[in-house]
């Protein structure tokens, strides 16, 4: 809007419009002259994102695939809690990683969301239900964030200006394989959101057969980038450690584990992993593990949860979305 003479104001009415009140066209900003309202024009339609399919599970949990313009979908989730929800984002087409026990990484790597595109996500489930209300962020989606590190700062800032959607940081998780240059330069901004790394197994032997990021980027200096940027910011780490029965959670794998936890405070975030094909581990005994895993970590005062898996039956579960229509959809 100064660029074009106008009062800045205005700038931030048009801000408003697309992230508070989430409009769809630029004849709903009535706030704003209808001169500017046309001088826009060339940026409708206003969404990026267009809905393509969406799926809800008896929990409230919904699904929706999102198709971009040029041609490429990607998935976004939104779950509900008994008083706030949580989105989980997708910040990539696809993901370069190619973790073995997810489906994202087995569509490899196409684009980068664009930060409007990661904002868009949000502003649409906004538009559809605001109940209960959005209060957590979680950047989990399909994608490694850190490896679009520009457009994902750019839309944390988004979604927490006040004449935005105004939503706090400390309830924004960006959750990373483990790309330590991202943790390290995200520990340098003024930003405050939580950090949870994906560790999953506490060798880098077993790593680098579940996670071939860890050949670059190995478990120590994975837990190095995590002390500091705890340092930084205060509060704790998340790890999550997806349960793969027999293989990260015997006895001497969890005492292994141990030995990285107990240098930064943090919690343990066990995941059931979720069955998304054939060569799946199958679902165990989870009370048994748990016990295994609070047997050894519960001198250290190491929170651990079990999380509760959500939308598993709409494929909207930890490691299944993977941005394609369904044969049922
Ligand atoms: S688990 Fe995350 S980092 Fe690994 S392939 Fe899937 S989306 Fe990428």
């Amino acid at each position: 809007m100064s660029d074009w003479g106008e009062k800045r104001f205005h700038g931030r009415q048009v801000f408003a419009g697309l992230h508070r009140r989430g409009v769809q066209t630029l004849d709903e900003m009535t706030d704003l002259p209808l001169r500017l309202r046309d001088q826009l024009r060339p940026w409708e339609p206003l969404d990026l994102l267009s809905k393509i399919s969406r799926r809800s599970t008896s929990d409230g949990t919904v699904k929706i695939l999102f198709w971009l313009r040029d041609g490429n979908y990607i998935e976004t989730v939104r779950i509900p809690e008994e008083i706030h929800a949580t989105i989980c984002l997708s910040t990539q087409v696809g993901c370069p990683l190619d973790c073995t026990f997810c489906a994202t990484g087995k569509l490899g790597f196409k684009r980068n969301l664009t930060s409007g595109e990661i904002v868009d996500q949000v502003v649409i489930f906004q538009r559809m239900t605001s109940e209960p209300p959005l209060r957590n962020l979680v950047f989990m989606g399909m994608g490694e964030p850190l490896l679009n590190y520009d457009n994902l700062v750019k839309a944390i800032r988004v979604f927490s200006v006040s004449d935005g959607l105004e939503l706090s940081q400390k309830r924004m998780t960006v959750s990373t394989a483990g790309i330590v240059p991202g943790i390290l330069k995200l520990a340098e901004e003024e930003l405050t959101v939580k950090m949870a790394i994906s560790l999953n197994a506490p060798t880098d032997t077993l790593r680098n057969r579940i996670m071939p990021i860890n050949r670059k980027y190995p478990i120590k200096e994975v837990i190095m980038a995590a002390i500091l940027y705890q340092k930084m910011k205060g509060g704790h780490i998340t790890f999550e450690y997806a349960l793969l029965p027999g293989i990260n959670d015997t006895l001497e794998m969890i005492k292994t584990l141990r030995e990285w936890l107990i240098q930064v405070p943090c919690k343990l975030n066990l995941i059931p992993l979720n069955p998304i094909g054939k060569d799946r581990p199958s679902r165990a005994d989870w009370d048994a593990i748990m016990d295994r895993f609070y047997s050894v970590l519960v001198r250290d005062r190491i929170a651990l949860t079990l999380r509760r898996s959500r939308g598993a039956e709409i494929k909207a579960a930890c490691g299944q979305l993977a941005g394609r229509m369904d044969q049922s959809e």
